[in-house]
């Protein structure tokens, strides 16, 4: 513990962001780092408790009061080992982590957590900035290889890890770069793509061999993935988009939100757009259906290319403002949360329900609403029209998508639809074949992702080699 009495004298101070008129301007990050004496002060403040409830909270247990230590004690190089101990990549979760650690810290008691998640960066962006983070070669090769299908974060971590042990590893993806989500979903304002770049390079300089345009079961044969590696690990995510099946979905101007992100994400890395139409947000009245994460990105993407308003709309009741932490601590809390995309001017309204879609000439004009009573029906008589030029669908991921591989491959599906495996040995239903991530666990985080993927790293290594040296 750096400094005995650092939380009875140091504040809770945490990284700005630019001011909302100058960041919307472009699609660059914009929260502005602590430095290195602002975050050794933070550092200062952990508590090092006799039962750290952040390890916990942490889903891939990060050693959190180990490396405040020692980035209070200025050992910045061995912090990085440390974090880079459990977490593969610690500047994607630094970036864009909910950061249930910090709910859990003890400090949160009092609403004044440890500010984890910006010490997290600050180690891993220092690490990359000296130059400490070489590509780890593995020694000695096992002679085995292992396919991994998707290059999201769950597929990148498992990948690295399996290269690590010495595996031949080959990463398919059927987009034309790697990342998953955190490349063609978040966006750039919320993390810059050079930094998977980075660790794409660092991973082939591994051994790591990446194949991209591969759709495995639509222009690759997923059977011969089976035929011709020791292990298969589906790393696919869950792209199948709930749906709002009333009446004049059919009208144009009403998209899928990931039919939207991935167009802005691949015109700010100069991608060719696919040859699909550009949905655009510029001179339009938004209205983004779902409260989640990806409707926050439809919200800064909206307002970035230049709507003329842009409302949220939840179908769910507005929860509280503060939690009842008797009730919540050390867990995560259900409670409202307000993102730098709603910030930056959106609207938002809870409790609603979409009952249809108004348009003219084909073209959607406004959507039909009612308020959502507690059984989720339409309350009588509170009917309104909200006006929508651009109606973008934010309602989550139902499961994998189920045509193509997954059916080819046949593997068993739970009662969600996601792939059936559990989290000790990894395995599906069919030989050698493995699932992690969003694809097993159904739409989640990042950081579940990281933890997924190193976890199935270690069950495909112990299944090709009787034991594995590879952490859990
Ligand atoms: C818009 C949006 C914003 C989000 N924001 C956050 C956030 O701020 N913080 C957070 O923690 N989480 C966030 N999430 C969730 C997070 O991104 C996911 O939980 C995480 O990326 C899942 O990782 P994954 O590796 O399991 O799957 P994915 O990231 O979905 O990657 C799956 C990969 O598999 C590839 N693939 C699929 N099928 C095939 C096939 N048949 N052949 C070849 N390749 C295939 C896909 O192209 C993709 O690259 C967000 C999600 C969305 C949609
Ligand atoms: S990965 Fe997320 S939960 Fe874990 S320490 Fe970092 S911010 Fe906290």
């Amino acid at each position: 513990m750096g400094k005995i009495t650092g939380f009875l004298e140091i504040d809770r101070q945490d990284r700005k962001y630019a001011p909302a008129a100058d960041r919307v301007r472009n699609y660059n990050e914009f929260v502005i780092p602590l430095g290195d004496e602002g975050t050794k002060s933070q550092a200062a403040r952990c508590m090092n408790c006799g039962i750290p409830y952040c390890h916990n909270g942490c889903p891939v247990n990060n050693q959190i009061p180990d490396w405040n230590d020692l980035v209070y004690n200025d050992l910045w190089e061995e912090a990085s080992r440390n974090l880079h101990s459990t977490n593969n990549f610690p500047e994607f979760t630094g970036r864009v982590c909910p950061a249930p650690c910090e709910a859990s810290c003890t400090l949160n008691i009092e609403d004044v957590p440890v500010t984890i998640k910006t010490i997290e960066c600050a180690i891993v962006d220092k690490a990359w900035e000296n130059g400490w983070l070489k590509p780890i070669v593995s020694a000695e090769k096992t002679g085995k290889k292992v396919a991994v299908v998707g290059s999201g974060p769950s597929g990148l971590a498992a990948a690295q890890q399996l290269a690590r042990a010495g595996h031949s590893v080959h990463v398919f993806e059927k987009n034309a770069k790697a990342g998953g989500l955190l490349r063609y979903g978040i966006p750039d304002f919320k993390m810059e793509k050079n930094l998977i770049d980075r660790r794409v390079e660092q991973m082939e300089a591994e051994g790591v061999t990446f194949h991209y345009g591969a759709h495995i079961g639509v222009t690759q044969d997923a059977k011969q993935l089976t035929d011709s590696f020791d292990a298969v690990l589906i790393c696919a995510g869950s792209e199948k988009s709930r749906d709002l099946p009333v009446p004049g979905r059919d009208l144009d101007g009403i998209h899928f939100a990931m039919d939207f992100l991935p167009q802005q994400n691949r015109r700010v890395g100069k991608e060719a757009p696919l040859d699909n139409k550009p949905i655009l947000a510029n001179g339009k009245h938004v209205v983004v259906i779902g409260g989640g994460d990806t409707g926050s990105d439809c919200i800064g993407t909206s307002i970035r290319q230049g709507a003329v308003s842009v409302t949220q709309i939840e179908i769910m009741p507005k929860p509280p403002e503060k939690e009842n932490k008797a009730l919540t601590w050390p867990n995560w809390p259900m409670k409202l949360r307000t993102s730098s995309s709603h910030q930056e001017g959106a609207e938002r309204d809870f409790s609603v329900l979409t009952t249809g879609f108004r348009g003219e000439d084909g073209k959607v004009k406004a959507l039909q609403c009612a308020r959502a009573g507690a059984d989720m029906k339409p309350v009588p008589g509170s009917e309104f029209e909200l006006k929508a030029d651009l109606v973008l669908l934010a309602m989550g991921f139902v499961h994998p998508v189920h045509e193509g591989m997954l059916k080819s491959l046949g593997v068993k599906l739970d009662g969600r639809g996601n792939v059936e495996a559990n989290v000790r040995d990894y395995k599906t239903s069919s030989d050698k074949i493995f699932a992690a991530g969003d694809a097993r666990r159904g739409q989640s985080l990042v950081v579940w992702a990281i933890r997924e993927g190193r976890q199935a790293a270690r069950a495909v290594d112990e299944f090709l080699m009787g034991s594995t040296t590879l952490p859990r």
